[in-house]
């Protein structure tokens, strides 16, 4: 599989040869600012995808990414995913096991996604990229540091996942005083001297444009061996493929049923990987996107005008992972939609760099969006939120995160009859108790190992938001 860039076609590595996975491993960034994008997608027939529903986990995860990385010879990669996707580190065997919340709403099903190291999908992802980081730095026999940006939940996946692997420093950006004292406390309580947390003076999107900065820096990069894994990250978004397939299977008895999916969204990651899984041919009917009050996507998909907002139209909320005003994996979409037409997207790019958007309600583009691929949206705000986690306590016993609550309240306005509709449980409630408390009156379990969580020391590093003193400070410890 070769790869290209969403801003210029084909994109070279040395010698001229296309980039293939492993190239892109450390990157997710072209060289002319566009997102790396397989050159075209595998699609899985009938035969196939029948044999995948019986597969587990792990060797569901090996056979959907195995089209993606040709470069790695395929004994290398089914050892990969097979120690990465275990019940030690995933809590089960079944890695995302589903529960129907039909006792609240008759088709509605949960796809527990957070059950990982740090409580959140992203570790699905995460914990598969630093074993691919280990693997692809030993063949190469390079150092590598991470600098990343979160806003709460990427940042604990990254450090837990590259924790102890040989070789690889981590410095990750946070907006100082934005992530839940669940998250704070997971990321600053890490105790590794290769691993460094940077509280920045400013909101997400400040830490991820300073995250750009440096890697645009062609030269600060390769001398200090600068690599990312925020959510633009490709190898992240193959990952998180694997359980669209998987929540599928899970939802239905036979593969002529249809499922919808219900993606509480920020970067546009994760509902990214599922409209990837409906490219491959997964029997996908809708795709929503439910966005908090941060809803550039939900404005998006319902009117066609994407307009991104400045940090200071970015709400402070009590689902803060979503928090997010300008959709990093979007581009992959539109990349999509615009018939991979690179110059029309650098064009719609360069309209939002003037005007800080761009307008498709006059574009025949836009009614494909619904129609030719499915997607539709809506959004929740805190009182819903809040609202949502009661009722689903209420009716079923299950406590569900801020972020999932969002996805659960949207996915109700797309409930259709016999189509089972799987919402995505990013995060379990635990890392936002905060918000719990205000729904039920008392705070949700904490998971077994995570008890004393709030009690331990704590280490971080104040910055500006300042691409300057962020360099300087990673030049102090590379
Ligand atoms: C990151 C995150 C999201 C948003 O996912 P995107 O891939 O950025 O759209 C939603 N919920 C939780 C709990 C998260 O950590």
């Amino acid at each position: 599989m070769n790869y290209v860039s969403t801003r210029g076609g084909a994109f070279a590595v040395d010698g001229g040869r296309p980039a293939r996975f492993l190239d892109i491993l450390l990157e997710g960034l072209a060289p002319d600012g566009g997102l790396a994008m397989p050159d075209h997608y595998p699609r899985i027939d009938a035969t196939t995808l029948e044999a995948w529903r019986y597969l587990s986990y792990g060797e569901l995860a090996f056979e959907v990414i195995r089209p993606f990385a040709t470069d790695i010879p395929l004994a290398d990669l089914r050892g990969i995913v097979m120690k990465t996707y275990t019940a030690e580190v995933f809590g089960s065997h079944e890695i995302t096991p589903l529960t129907s919340l039909a006792a609240y709403a008759p088709e509605l099903r949960l796809l527990d996604l957070s059950s990982g190291p740090t409580l959140a999908f992203k570790d699905l992802a995460m914990q598969l990229l630093g074993n691919l980081f280990e693997y692809a730095l030993a063949r190469k026999g390079q150092p590598l540091n991470i600098v990343g940006a979160t806003s709460g939940d990427t940042g604990s996946a990254a450090e837990y996942a590259m924790h102890g692997k040989k070789g690889v420093q981590v410095f990750m950006l946070s907006p100082r005083g934005r992530m839940s004292a669940f998250q704070t406390a997971q990321m600053f309580s890490l105790d590794d001297p290769h691993i460094h947390n940077l509280a920045i003076d400013g909101v997400f999107d400040d830490c991820q444009d300073i995250v750009k900065a440096v890697s645009a820096d062609a030269a600060f990069k390769r001398d200090h061996a600068i690599g990312t894994v925020n959510s633009i990250n490709w190898a992240r978004v193959v990952a998180q493929v694997v359980y669209y397939f998987r929540g599928y299977f899970m939802a239905t008895g036979s593969n002529d049923e249809r499922v919808s999916f219900t993606v509480p969204s920020g970067n546009f990651g994760n509902i990214c990987a599922g409209h990837i899984a409906r490219m491959m041919g997964l029997p996908i009917d809708r795709l929503v996107c439910a966005t908090n009050e941060n809803d550039v996507l939900d404005e998006f998909f319902r009117t066609g005008v994407y307009r991104v907002r400045g940090a200071a139209e970015t709400h402070a909320t009590s689902s803060p992972s979503m928090d997010i005003s300008k959709a990093s994996n979007f581009e992959r979409f539109v990349f999509d939609l615009v018939g991979r037409d690179a110059d029309e997207l650098k064009r719609l790019w360069q309209q939002i760099d003037r005007d800080g958007r761009f307008d498709l309600s006059q574009s025949p583009l836009f009614a494909q969006i619904q129609e030719r691929y499915g997607f539709v949206s809506g959004q929740c705000s805190h009182a819903e939120r809040i609202g949502t986690i009661r009722a689903v306590h209420d009716e079923t016993g299950i406590v569900i995160d801020p972020h999932t609550a969002v996805a659960v309240k949207v996915a109700r306005d797309f409930e259709m009859p016999r189509i089972p509709m799987v919402v995505l449980e990013t995060a379990k409630p635990a890392k936002f108790n905060e918000t719990i408390r205000e729904a039920l009156g008392r705070e949700a379990d904490m998971p077994p190992g995570f008890e004393d969580l709030l009690e331990r020391p704590c280490t971080s590093t104040e910055l500006p938001a300042d691409v300057a003193a962020v360099k300087g400070y990673i030049l102090a410890h590379v």
